[in-house]
């Protein structure tokens, strides 16, 4: 294969990553192209928006990139999920006065100042008295004074205009709606389909809702569970065992919960995760005033830092880059302000501060071995070779300074790292041998700018090669620097 003919994009400067959402405003070949080359490792497609058509596009466009940057990128599918909405109103819209009265029923006549249909029949009897309704991202605060079979009246803690299919959040029920509607279904089987790497699963209650998406996924792609829900909080890490991934996703959480909650809650998400060893996303409202203006206000930049400082493995763009002005701005912001944190003093302390230490497992010594050795010679790189990538999500859980290639005969592996803290993937051919297996990774240390004459590399692996979680051989090789010369294995 000739190597010259590909473009070239460097491996990232920075260990956390970048997860941008595409849509009307980045899904032409040229923004996509933008949007990598400033920075994305993976890009997510909203179901929530759109057509299938769209994101087909959208995903044959990242894979065209893929191809002409080698360079794997994870493609995360995010299902709507069971969002709930009210019908629709008379003149489009309606203003609910605050301290007046509202209903919600199951009248499909069009709606007004007094009452609306709510089209989804299960929440007429699990709501109770006292219990709240939050309508366009809780700036609608009802109070349910009395439900019934076909009726729920409600008291208007706060009022204000309401139109046509605005979001209701119900925070106090636990709703007894699966967490995959009938589109989510739809939705799935396409994302398969097209090879999504990732599918998030929105409004996530019960880690039964995760079996029941991983039935339908029937072994193909990874499974982030959106964290949106107070009951998902309580069964937290019961979820967490149950999924691939995690995002934690502070657009609903704020509104189910008080947005004051969501810092805390933000830190114990992350914690959790990275103790478990799955990737974890920081999501929403990052860099949110760049949908309109070039550049974020000084509290987003702290924020998107802070996500950095606490060790989360992506940080995400939601609007910023699917539906604003300065998609590019925005990816190039994080970029740069991820670079900033990890080149700080005190980074590094404060990313390890948190204490994961070993499973009693031979894969979790050895990752963690490579942590001590690094700290201890100079290595340039951890070449892990890994077919399911579980080696790789061990090494990444100790959070260790030195950058991690992942060389593995999986490019289905090789794209799910793409979101994984510290992760430099390529996807290779399989390896037959322990001589072939280090000639190959020193080889593509030095391809990828992963060392250079002199430069030290541990290679990690698990022999028989092949076997998940079997990971059992730790070795330190230095690179002379014409490896790069010697003949393809
Ligand atoms: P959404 O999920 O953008 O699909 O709503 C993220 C969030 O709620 O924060
Ligand atoms: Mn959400």
């Amino acid at each position: 294969m000739s190597r010259t003919a590909l473009n070239r994009l460097d491996p990232r400067g920075r260990k956390v990553k970048i997860l941008a959402t595409i849509g009307p405003a980045s899904r032409s070949p040229d923004v996509l192209r933008r949007l990598l080359k400033a920075g994305a490792d993976a890009f997510r497609v909203n179901m929530s928006h759109g057509e299938h058509k769209d994101h087909a596009d959208t995903i044959a466009g990242i894979r065209a990139l893929e191809k002409e940057f080698n360079r794997p990128i994870a493609i995360l599918a995010d299902l709507q999920g069971p969002k709930l909405r009210v019908g629709q109103f008379k003149d489009g819209q309606a203003v609910i006065r605050h301290s007046g009265h509202f209903t919600l029923d199951r009248n499909p006549e069009p709606g007004d100042e007094t009452r609306v249909c709510l089209p989804h029949p299960e929440l007429f009897c699990v709501l109770e008295k006292g219990q709240r309704l939050l309508i366009n991202d809780g700036k609608i605060r009802l109070r349910v004074i009395k439900a019934s079979e076909d009726k729920i009246l409600c008291s208007a803690e706060v009022g204000g205009l309401i139109s046509d299919r605005k979001g209701v959040n119900v925070p106090d029920a636990e709703v007894p709606i699966p967490a995959l509607t009938e589109k989510d279904r739809r939705d799935l089987a396409f994302a398969m389909e097209q090879g999504a790497d990732w599918i998030g699963l929105s409004f996530v209650q019960r880690p039964e809702d995760l079996a029941e998406a991983r039935k339908l996924m029937s072994g193909h792609g990874a499974l982030c569970a959106k964290i949106e829900k107070p009951m998902a909080v309580r069964r937290l890490s019961e979820i967490i065992e149950m999924s691939d991934g995690i995002m934690v996703a502070r657009g609903d959480l704020g509104v189910e919960l008080e947005p004051q909650e969501v810092p805390p809650l933000q830190k114990k998400i992350v914690n959790a995760a990275r103790t478990a060893g799955k990737p974890v996303i920081v999501a929403t409202q990052m860099l949110e005033s760049m949908i309109e203006s070039s550049t974020p206000t000084r509290a987003e930049v702290s924020d998107v830092a802070n996500a950095v400082y606490d060790g989360a493995d992506a940080v995400m763009l939601s609007a910023e880059t699917a539906a604003g002005e300065w998609p590019e701005e925005a990816v190039t912001m994080m970029d740069k302000i991820a670079e900033q944190v990890e080149r700080s003093e005190d980074y590094r302390a404060r990313v390890r501060f948190l204490d994961t230490p070993p499973d009693a497992t031979t894969s979790d010594a050895l990752a963690h071995a490579c942590m001590t050795i690094a700290d201890t010679v100079a290595i340039s790189a951890i070449n892990v070779f890994t077919s399911s990538g579980s080696t790789a999500r061990r090494v990444a859980r100790e959070r260790p300074d030195t950058p991690m290639l992942v060389l593995t005969p999986s490019i289905k592996t090789a794209r799910r790292v793409a979101l994984l803290w510290g992760a430099h993937s390529v996807a290779t051919k399989d390896i037959g041998s322990f001589e072939e297996m280090i000639a190959k990774g020193k080889r593509m240390a030095l391809r990828h700018g992963f060392g250079k004459a002199g430069s030290k590399l541990i290679a990690l692996a698990g022999v028989p090669f092949g076997t998940p979680g079997a990971t059992n051989l730790l070795h330190v090789v230095t690179l002379t620097g014409d490896e790069l010369n010697k003949r393809e294995g």
